[in-house]
């Protein structure tokens, strides 16, 4: 006899997400309460494009409604790389700024990676340079990138076993793959790393309590890769005819996954809401010298 289908959660990344901007905005009262300035985000947008623009009106949005201050610094797709940096050390430098984000993709012509060594580590909380990267690694306290840190507060809050567990992370960005694949490592799993090379990919998956998708191929895990009762964090986003994919098929694994995490309403409302977990942070890090 097969076994009956499993009742899958389809996490709600939203719900999740206001329980913790509703944490942060008591946390922030408290400093006004006491006579503080509120923290404060500043987003740098190089560029126009408008799905760029679009995350960052979110972001401003999301510090509004958790009482933060954020500015955005908008520049043309001619910035300079020198002119970018300038701004980074003019906002490194501003006592008043608790919080620097720089909106990637970067306009062809610009460094990337000198952007993120620029950054002052305190004030980087997307987690991206390499002294925050590298902190991760050695499990020192730094901020660490937001996507990865919304996957591991997605299966704190729906209490999925972490030690010992076999996870499955499914990309290997410095973004959200390896990132990822540390806090799983650091929270005592057992980690394997997938990338394009990576052969018989659903046979390792079938392995997995968790698999982690970050990927960027539509529905690229099916439903015959997941292990009854395995949790599924899709955190890829491709379009398809216009329309926004994920890299999990969702329905499919329903029945068969513990949580799933959907395309929309999945993950990306974590992010953000870490992203202000990380400004917060680097703020009372300030307050405290
Ligand atoms: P990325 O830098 O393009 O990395 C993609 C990774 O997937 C690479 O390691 C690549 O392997 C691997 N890969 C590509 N095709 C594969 C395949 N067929 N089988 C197995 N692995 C494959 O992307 P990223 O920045 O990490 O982002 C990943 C996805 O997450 C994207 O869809 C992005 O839009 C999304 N994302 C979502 C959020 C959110 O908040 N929801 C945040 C960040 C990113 P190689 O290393 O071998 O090339």
């Amino acid at each position: 006899m097969s076994a009956p289908p499993i009742e899958t959660v389809v996490v709600d990344g939203l719900a999740l997400a206001n329980e913790l901007r509703a944490e942060l905005a008591k946390r922030i009262a408290g400093h006004i309460e006491a006579g503080r300035r509120p923290p404060k985000l500043v987003v740098v947008l190089v560029g126009d494009d408008p799905a760029s623009a679009s995350y960052i009106k979110g972001k401003q949005r999301a510090c509004a409604r958790i009482g933060m201050d954020s500015a955005e610094h908008h520049l043309p797709a001619s910035t300079s790389q020198k002119q970018l940096l300038d701004l980074i050390d003019t906002l490194n430098r501003d006592t008043g700024v608790d919080g620097i984000l720089v909106q990637l993709p970067l306009p062809k012509g610009i460094n990337a990676n000198a952007v993120a060594e620029a950054l002052d580590p305190a004030k980087d909380v997307d987690g991206l340079t390499p002294m925050n990267q590298g902190r991760l690694l050695l499990g020192e306290a730094g901020h660490r990138a937001c996507t990865p840190l919304g996957v591991m507060e997605i299966l704190r809050r729906n209490e999925i076993p972490l030690e010992g567990a076999l996870a499955v992370v499914i990309g290997r960005s410095a973004i959200v793959g390896k990132p990822v694949s540390l806090l799983l490592q650091q929270a005592n799993a057992t980690v394997t790393m997938c990338h394009s090379r990576t052969r018989d990919l659903a046979g390792v998956c079938r392995q997995a309590d968790i698999i982690v998708a970050a990927v960027g191929v539509p529905r690229l895990v099916q439903r015959d890769w997941v292990k009854p009762g395995a949790a599924v964090i899709d955190v890829g986003v491709s379009q398809v005819d216009g329309k926004l994919v994920g890299d999990v098929d969702t329905d499919g694994v329903c029945g068969v996954a513990r949580i799933v995490t959907p395309h929309r309403r999945g993950v990306g409302p974590m992010t953000i809401t870490l992203l202000l977990c990380n400004t917060l942070d680097a703020y009372e890090a300030r307050l405290a010298g």
